[in-house]
């Protein structure tokens, strides 16, 4: 499941390559064809990403002149990638798989394999939508007081609450272990045993991480300067984490205790990460 970063990646990515023109769309798999149809021939403005949901907004104003909007909506769930191409006029690359979105530009075409959702959007829609979406801590206008108010009045486990897409978005699994073991927090710990300035200092620290997710791609949640920036560039696997999927914690060497939640598995360091209490049982 591709986490937060990956997502502002691709949107960064696309709006290079295609963000302003004018797109051929089409689903050589078919099963987006009526979708497709509607936003054939219309300009992309923007490409935005929100959580694990992308939206392409396609300006339709062309035949009535009333400025309207329209959004492909896309989430990758398990399964979902994009592919950029190069296609030079006339030189189209064949869709390989099953691609159910090609978005055609001058010189680029990108293709959308295996998503949970595809679907086309009007403004209300994506609005409705973005109700249920927690806030992004990758977007700028990220509404920090409402993640605050889910996660400080929840008595659910601070490990499960990341990981809840309506509480807030974009981390994942990797991030979730991470961020909690370099504040040194118990995932099992109540969400309302922590205070303001705990998880303040948690969000910060997993907006540091993704940052440096969307710049690099690879997650890696071990700062540059434990390795030097050129050894830092070339970690691989769980070289890259203090303790996500690894046998010993890269902190103090101890063994690193794996247990389940929210139907995941997480990973954390007993010695080194504090239980909080039962919190206040709001
Ligand atoms: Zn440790």
């Amino acid at each position: 499941m591709p986490e937060g970063h990956t997502i502002h990646r691709y949107a960064r990515q696309m709006n290079l390559s295609l963000g302003g023109q004018k797109l051929a769309v089409t689903s050589p798999q078919g099963r987006f064809e009526g979708g497709a149809s509607l936003v054939d021939g219309h300009r992309l403005d923007t490409v935005e990403p929100l959580g694990k949901h992308l939206f392409f907004w396609f300006n339709m104003t062309a035949r009535s002149k009333a400025a309207s909007r329209k959004a492909v909506h896309v989430h990758l769930g398990m399964y979902g990638r994009f592919t950029t191409q190069k296609s030079a006029e006339g030189d189209v690359p064949d869709p390989r798989g099953q691609v159910r979105m090609r978005l055609l530009g001058h010189d680029r075409v990108v293709d959308l394999n295996g998503p949970t959702a595809c679907d086309v959007m009007d403004v209300e829609a994506v609005d409705t939508l973005r109700e249920r979406i927690g806030p992004d801590l990758l977007t700028p206008d990220c509404d920090r007081a409402r993640i605050h108010r889910r996660i400080l009045g929840s008595r659910a486990a601070i490990g499960t609450l990341l990981m809840d897409q309506s509480v807030v978005s974009g981390i994942g699994n990797i991030y979730r272990a991470e961020c909690l073991y370099r504040i040194r927090i118990d995932p099992r710990t109540p969400g309302n045993a922590l205070d303001d300035e705990t998880l303040e200092k948690l969000l910060d620290d997993a907006t540091a991480l993704m940052k440096i997710g969307v710049q690099y791609g690879p997650i890696r949640t071990v700062e540059p300067d434990v390795f030097g920036k050129k050894r830092w560039n070339q970690l691989k696997g769980d070289e890259r984490f203090w303790l996500y999927k690894r046998k010993t914690c890269r902190g103090c060497g101890g063994e690193v205790e794996v247990i389940e939640q929210a139907g995941r598995t997480v990973y954390l360091c007993p010695r080194e990460q504090a239980f909080l209490g039962i919190g206040s049982g709001c």
